[in-house]
């Protein structure tokens, strides 16, 4: 199930990190910040503190990735780690002015490269990606964005933020602060964002996310009643709830894309190879496919930290064959005694680890379907591990 937020104030979602004078405004709204304010309100409504967890625990929420709110809204969505765009350029073609010269996804490319090399494959040159337009380098390209149908064309918007003036806030113990009535600097989101189809026009701000809970409606109804984030009282972070049309390409779609993708470009860059003829026609045999974390990740293996993660599915244990990650830090907070949780490596947002299965994918499917409704890693319970399999974003392997 997919909800929509739409703010109807200003709003200031962020943490604060235990080192720190600033409140780090997300543009994001994670899943553990709505489930935060609905145990607030459940807490108004005089419920006790084991009813309150027993309610929030049987709830999953993922995290709510911004978006301009316009017609043909398709889907909202982290780039991948594997996104680039032109350094001098950067950003879809298809935005208003100044022109942009696209971004590109290099997940697929890379993928083929490094199986042909442990092939045997011989290039000349090494891996490299250039902008298409002006020969500029490549640089990776982050952010949220959204993909919109219009008439009948995909249309892809990076979202833009709009900040509110920065303000001095002070925190609760419930909304997660170190020290009550200690003052912090921060930013909030505006309502308002550039409107993508038109210079100069504005557009409403929405977050889309997903829901996985037997209380929707009351869930729904509670948020629609509280404040998100920080500084309620003064007049930020009121919301309205809808319900959202979400058209995210279903999961057999993504793989069956994303493997034949792959072997198109294994086919490609075989000929580039100077003993392309020496070289097997498709790639190593198995169902390749990719896990992009929509949240940061927290790994161990054997014990120790680790920010590459191997996966045990229907009993095979799956060692990731390529991946694009960088270091985060998992802070939280301890609803019981209002205090931080132990810091650990996390993976980051966007991060994506390639896989692949030895066997029919029929079997598949329906394990790939349970990984992204569990999530992976740990401290999933505090919205960590959120993930996608094959982002369609890993299709873009030309300038969008
Ligand atoms: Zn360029």
């Amino acid at each position: 199930m997919w909800l929509k937020i739409e703010p109807q104030e200003p709003i200031l979602v962020g943490e604060v990190r235990a080192d720190s004078q600033f409140l780090v405004g997300q543009t994001y709204i994670p899943g553990r910040v709505l489930r935060g304010a609905w145990a607030e309100w459940l807490a108004q409504q005089g419920l006790e503190d084991t009813r309150i967890l027993e309610t929030v625990g049987r709830v999953r929420l993922g995290n709510f990735f911004p978006a301009a709110e316009m017609a043909g809204f398709r889907y909202a969505l982290p780039l991948p780690m594997s996104a680039m765009s032109c350094k001098k350029a950067g950003g879809f073609r298809s935005e208003p002015l100044p022109e942009r010269h696209g971004v590109v996804d290099t997940l697929l490319p890379h993928l083929a490269y490094h199986l042909l090399e442990q092939k045997g494959a011989r290039f000349s040159v090494p891996f490299s990606l250039i902008c298409t337009k002006c020969r500029d380098r490549l640089e990776a390209y982050g952010g949220f964005y959204a993909v919109y149908d219009l008439y009948g064309t995909e249309r892809f918007v990076l979202f833009r933020p709009r900040f509110h003036a920065q303000t001095k806030v002070a925190l609760s113990r419930h909304r997660r602060a170190s020290a009550e009535g200690m003052l912090y600097t921060a930013s909030a989101l505006s309502p308002y964002v550039p409107a993508p189809d038109r210079e100069g026009a504005e557009a409403r701000l929405v977050f889309v996310g997903r829901v996985d809970a037997e209380d929707y409606e009351a869930l729904k109804e509670a948020l629609g009643k509280v404040a998100l984030g920080a500084l309620h009282t003064r007049g930020y972070g009121k919301v309205a709830l809808k319900d959202a049309e979400v058209d995210l390409p279903p999961l057999r779609e993504r793989l069956e894309a994303f493997n034949k993708t792959l072997k198109a470009l294994w086919q490609d860059l075989r000929r580039l190879a100077a003993n392309g003829q020496d070289l097997p026609n498709e790639p190593p045999a198995g169902v390749y496919f990719s896990v992009d974390l929509l949240a940061p990740g927290v790994f161990r293996e054997r014990s120790l930290p680790t920010l590459v993660p191997s996966l045990t599915l229907g009993g095979q244990t799956l060692r990731p064959i390529f991946w694009m990650t960088r270091p985060d830090m998992a802070s939280g907070w301890s609803n019981a005694w209002g205090l931080p949780k132990p810091t650990h490596l996390a993976a980051r947002m966007g991060s994506v680890y390639v896989y692949c299965w030895d066997g029919p994918k029929e079997e598949l499917l329906p394990l790939l379907q349970a990984l992204e409704k569990e999530g992976i890693g740990g401290r999933r319970d505090e919205g960590f591990g959120e993930c996608l399999v094959c982002h369609p974003f890993h299709q873009e392997v030309e300038e969008r």
